[in-house]
């Protein structure tokens, strides 16, 4: 190896570790269900974005094995050469009737949506509105893009307001935010972010990556319980999280989704989803848009875990949504606590910059549909005993 780059990837790792930021990647032998599997011992788990349990429910499972029986490992190419398959134009119709949107694309990842999506429609002078808690992947869309970015206090419309007023010129504008923020599980107010838009004639793009499954009377997002479904020009989200598959959709008008797969080069350049995960979506969303009950199940979690972090006195963020954070602000603190939850057996990694600003370093729980009650009285009874020997 180069000596000088191998002393340099030395100093950087370093320096990582020095700040208290270094991760490792933990290795789990099991499903991602509430109780997981590490080094052989059994932990209980409020981490994963699985929120409706989806990745093990066996009707899903059996449909999507089928599929992959029938259509093998593979697409063996990108979307516009070998890789559109019958289920690839099923799942776009159904998220299209899902987001009640006049078509919709599928991307290999949410990720790769955000990116493909921003930087094809932003251009050099353009003006790109982001919340400062933006997902990476907005962030990094932007970026690619050459448009300016102007970013606005979390979730503060007169901020925003009062940015969006500066622009004397008659320049593309285009608002983007996350509807529940990935960090913090706030949900973003879309009825406002429209009516801004609306005034100021600016294009608004939503991230329905936390909210696909979770939230709206059908399950398909803030954009449905705000009841602004119609009023957002771009809406995307991702097939990993709620839904329990992979990949990232896009929602919105015939002619833009047109223009995505004619423009978007993380669409063009990118090797198209197995056939068997886009029937785990298909199977999915059928069984988020018949069915509250999971929905039921997740919520009740919710409000008893929210309600026990209110009568302990936690420093938490009252979200709303499955992602319930406790800020502890330092790293190491943080980390201690993540570590003594972890030797009682109870899985949720300290979350620390960048996922997060600095100082705001915290446990994120996140809650599954499928978590029973004796795993909540676990965590409570857990968080119990930080409280007294803090
Ligand atoms: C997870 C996430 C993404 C990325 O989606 P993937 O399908 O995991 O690539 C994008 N935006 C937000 C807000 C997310 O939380």
């Amino acid at each position: 190896m180069n000596k000088d780059f191998n002393n340099w990837l030395i100093n950087e790792v370093n320096g990582i570790k020095k700040k208290n930021l270094h991760r490792k990647l933990i290795e789990i032998e099991s499903s991602m269900s509430p109780e997981i599997s590490i080094g052989k011992k059994k932990y209980i788990q409020f981490a994963s974005n699985n929120y409706l349990g989806m990745t093990t429910k066996r009707q899903v499972i059996s449909r999507s094995s089928k599929i992959l029986e029938k259509y093998g490992t593979g697409t063996g190419g990108s979307r516009l050469v070998t890789g559109t398959s019958d289920l690839h134009n099923k799942l776009e119709r159904k998220i299209a009737k899902f987001k009640k949107t006049q078509d919709a694309i599928i991307f290999s990842s949410g990720y790769l949506a955000n990116i493909g999506v921003i930087s094809s429609i932003a251009r050099k002078g353009d003006l790109i509105f982001s919340d400062e808690l933006n997902h990476a992947s907005l962030i990094d869309g932007a970026r690619m893009s050459k448009a300016n970015i102007i970013i606005y206090r979390h979730c503060d419309m007169t901020h925003l307001e009062d940015e969006l007023k500066k622009i004397k010129s008659n320049v593309r504008k285009i608002i983007i935010t996350d509807s529940v923020f990935s960090m913090d599980g706030d949900i973003a107010p879309l009825d406002e972010i429209v009516s801004l838009s609306k005034r100021y004639n600016c294009i608004s793009m939503i991230d329905e990556a936390h909210a696909t499954g979770v939230l709206g009377k059908d399950g398909s997002g803030a954009s449905e319980m705000f009841g602004v479904q119609k009023n957002i020009d771009i809406c995307m989200g991702t097939l990993s999280k709620a839904v329990g598959s992979v990949g990232g959709y896009v929602a919105g008008s015939k002619v833009f989704i047109d223009f995505l797969k004619n423009r978007a080069r993380s669409f063009i350049f990118d090797t198209s989803l197995p056939a068997s995960n886009l029937m785990t979506s298909i199977v999915a969303i059928e069984n988020i848009q018949k069915s509250k009950k999971l929905r039921e199940k997740l919520f009740f979690n919710i409000n008893s875990i929210t309600n026990f972090l209110k009568e302990n006195n936690f420093e938490y963020v009252s979200s709303g949504t499955p992602i319930i954070p406790i800020i502890f602000g330092s790293e190491i603190k943080t980390l201690k606590i993540s570590k003594f939850l972890f030797d009682n057996g109870i899985y949720i990694p300290a979350v620390r910059p960048p996922s997060v600003p600095k100082g705001s370093s915290r446990i994120r729980i996140t809650l599954m549909s499928n978590h029973t009650l004796k795993h909540i009285n676990k965590l409570k009874a857990l968080l119990k005993k930080l409280k007294a020997f803090r």
